[in-house]
């Protein structure tokens, strides 16, 4: 992020590294979720095609992260790939429809099977560690190739620039929230937020 000539890199970096050395480790996490940890059973998929009553074996691999974690951590981190996904020049309009579904399912699934209401904690981790990722995972030189396919390392181009950026945004958002109407307000200039049940807060 310091790279990307953002202002408050610093500020930003700063409030993310203070959660991270202060989050609450609550829940068991795994730790490194993402697309690139996922396994999806190719033999049992192409079964499923036309048969709307077959299951899929999806599998999760990589646990050497895993252990007690912020409730947020494995939501914000596969959420944040699948935002960079759909908003990457690589991604086409068609595969994006796919993106789309799969974030709608995820984040329904997910806050559906919650045993209570997310609190202010939960939402400030969700946005801090959901867009510090981001601006990782985006300047990232072993991921960059997911996301464009200009030369160059870290923020090389203004593809990259503009996912950490956005990652950038929600980082923001995090520091001007202070109770749960502000992070429902923050939160509602986000257009990814769409997925998070933010409009009873
Ligand atoms: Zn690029």
């Amino acid at each position: 992020m310091h790279d990307s000539s953002i202002s408050d890199s610093d500020s930003l970096a700063a409030t993310a590294l203070n959660h991270w050395r202060t989050r609450a480790k609550t829940v068991f996490s795994q730790g490194d979720i993402w697309f690139g940890t996922l396994l999806v059973d190719n033999h049992t998929l192409s079964r499923a095609q036309g048969d709307e009553d077959v299951s899929v074996t999806v599998g999760i691999c990589d646990w050497e992260w895993a252990g007690p974690n912020d409730p947020a951590a494995d939501i914000a981190q596969l959420g944040c790939y699948v935002h960079l996904l759909s908003i990457c020049p690589l991604t086409s309009s068609a595969q994006n429809e796919v993106v789309y579904a799969f974030a709608e399912t995820l984040y329904g699934s997910y806050f559906a099977g919650l045993k209570k209401q997310p609190d202010l904690a939960f939402w400030r981790s969700l946005l801090i560690m959901h867009g510090w990722e981001m601006a990782n995972a985006a300047g990232w030189s072993a991921r960059q190739s997911l996301w464009c396919s200009c030369d160059g390392s870290a923020v090389r181009c203004n593809h990259i620039k503009d996912l950490v950026l956005e990652g950038a945004r929600f980082l923001r958002a995090a520091q001007r929230t202070s109770n749960i109407a502000e992070a429902a307000h923050e939160m509602a200039q986000l257009s990814w937020t769409k997925y998070f049940p933010i409009a009873g807060l």
